[in-house]
């Protein structure tokens, strides 16, 4: 039965792909049921991913993904959050310069885009991951208030289901660890990752595609499937992550296009639909 799911041999509504990867392709250092099966069946299909996890660098990612068992992806293909931030503000101002909060991937994100400089930042960028205390966000305030350095944060997610210290755990995100700048300095933030368009816009770009050819899979709504809708991208959520398969989505969530317990059966309805 699993001989021929070579997705790319059927008649898609969409040529390219784009994923989500925490809660759709694999939770920590465990791939989701299904996850590297679908990724096999998808391998002559155009694809890239886009995470707003900040915290690892492309080639982290791209090396956990081959020790947990998919296929390495090339790391060309990983869109992280952290990588766009720096993109995105090496575009405002080349050679910025920045204090930033949060774990070394985002560190290293920006390093090669910018110098960090505590005494004259630019940008004050919050992302993921521990770093965040009294003394940071005392620099981080002082910076914006005396200076005008203007907030950045990586995503705004504001908890991510993930492990911490061996033990899977609700995590503040982004959208969380930059409100206490927010409140003292009554300064509002530009914000990079989903549902914002930058991830997709790189890309879209990155895949030399359009909008309305892609397909975006993930597993939140509120990021992943709003912000894809938002550019004309055909989406499918995916229950293994935010959402479980018989949970009702709150209201005022947008619907997807597909609405799957997981990529198992994402992949017999898109064979259904090309046999139809
Ligand atoms: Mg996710």
């Amino acid at each position: 039965m699993a001989q021929n799911n070579d997705l790319s041999t059927v008649e898609l509504p969409f040529s390219a792909i784009l994923l989500d990867m925490d809660g759709v392709l694999f939770h920590g250092m465990n791939p989701i049921d299904g996850a590297i099966e679908f990724m096999q069946s998808i391998e002559n299909i155009p694809h890239a991913f886009v995470t707003n996890n900040p915290i690892k660098l492309p080639k982290s990612m791209a090396d956990k993904m081959a020790e947990i068992g998919f296929k390495r992806p090339d790391e060309k293909l990983i869109i992280t959050s952290g990588e766009a931030t720096a993109a995105w503000l090496a575009k405002q101002k080349p050679n910025f310069k920045y204090y930033a909060i949060g774990a070394g991937g985002l560190h290293k994100s920006l390093q090669k885009q910018g110098h960090e400089d505590k005494e004259n930042a630019d940008y004050v960028i919050v992302g993921e991951g521990e770093g965040i205390d009294y003394a940071s966000i005392t620099t981080g305030i002082n910076l914006m208030i005396k200076q005008d350095a203007q907030l950045i944060c990586t995503n705004p997610d504001t908890s991510v289901d993930a492990f911490y210290r061996g033990k899977r755990a609700i995590l503040a995100g982004a959208g969380a660890l930059v409100a206490p700048f927010i409140v003292a300095t009554g300064k509002q933030p530009i914000t990079i990752g989903k549902p914002k368009p930058l991830l997709y816009e790189i890309a879209l770009q990155t895949l030399q595609t359009e909008a309305n050819n892609c397909l975006m899979i993930g597993d939140r709504p509120d990021t992943d499937i709003i912000g894809a809708q938002q550019l004309g991208i055909q989406t499918a959520l995916v229950r293994t992550g935010r959402f479980r398969p018989d949970e009702k989505l709150p209201d005022q969530m947008p619907k997807p296009d597909w609405d799957v317990e997981n990529l198992a059966q994402l992949t017999k309805h898109l064979l259904c639909l090309s046999n139809a």
